[in-house]
């Protein structure tokens, strides 16, 4: 990919990309996203949704933690109305545990889609990041456009008008 475009990413989303261009020695994002730009936007959406996934549930679990600590220490009138039936007093509820920081290790093709390994996550952060690689199995990746899976060689997914040109080099 495009050093420009591997810059706009690291800019937008600096924790997802912190390893972009490291050391060699140490991370395999030292090469950057090893694709062509027709997956750039695949690669920027789901950065845009596992960003608002994590902010969301972020600010759910500090709600969940500061309704808490109002129920312990009997703070009952500062609790909001449609959580205090009558008669009865809110209760201590459990609270989802944090979901850490995601942190890409490897972007690249690999057998024709969009491959990326990550730390930090979770279950939905997974799902987010499969549904990258199949949207990229229908995605040319020279130039975004709807493409299917070119067998022979080498797979990959091409448009109709980039599949046989020359336009490869990248
Ligand atoms: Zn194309």
């Amino acid at each position: 990919m495009d050093l420009e475009l591997e810059n706009k990413l690291k800019d937008t989303f600096p924790v997802m990309f912190e390893e972009m261009h490291g050391d060699k020695a140490t991370t395999c994002m030292h090469f950057g996203c090893e694709c062509h730009n027709g997956w750039y936007n695949i690669i920027n959406q789901l950065c845009m949704s596992i960003d608002s996934y994590i902010n969301t549930a972020s600010k759910d679990r500090q709600r969940e933690l500061a309704r808490n600590i109002l129920v312990n220490e009997k703070r009952w009138d500062e609790l909001p109305k449609w959580d205090r039936l009558p008669g009865e007093h809110p209760v201590v509820r459990p609270v989802t545990d944090a979901v850490d920081p995601v942190v890409f290790k490897q972007i690249k093709e690999k057998f024709g889609t969009l491959t990326i390994y990550f730390t930090g996550g979770d279950a939905v952060v997974s799902n987010l990041i499969h549904l990258a690689d199949l949207i990229s199995s229908v995605t040319c990746e020279n130039c975004g456009s709807p493409g299917v899976q070119r067998t022979g060689g080498w797979i990959r997914v091409q448009c109709d008008g980039c599949y046989g040109s020359d336009n490869t080099a990248n």
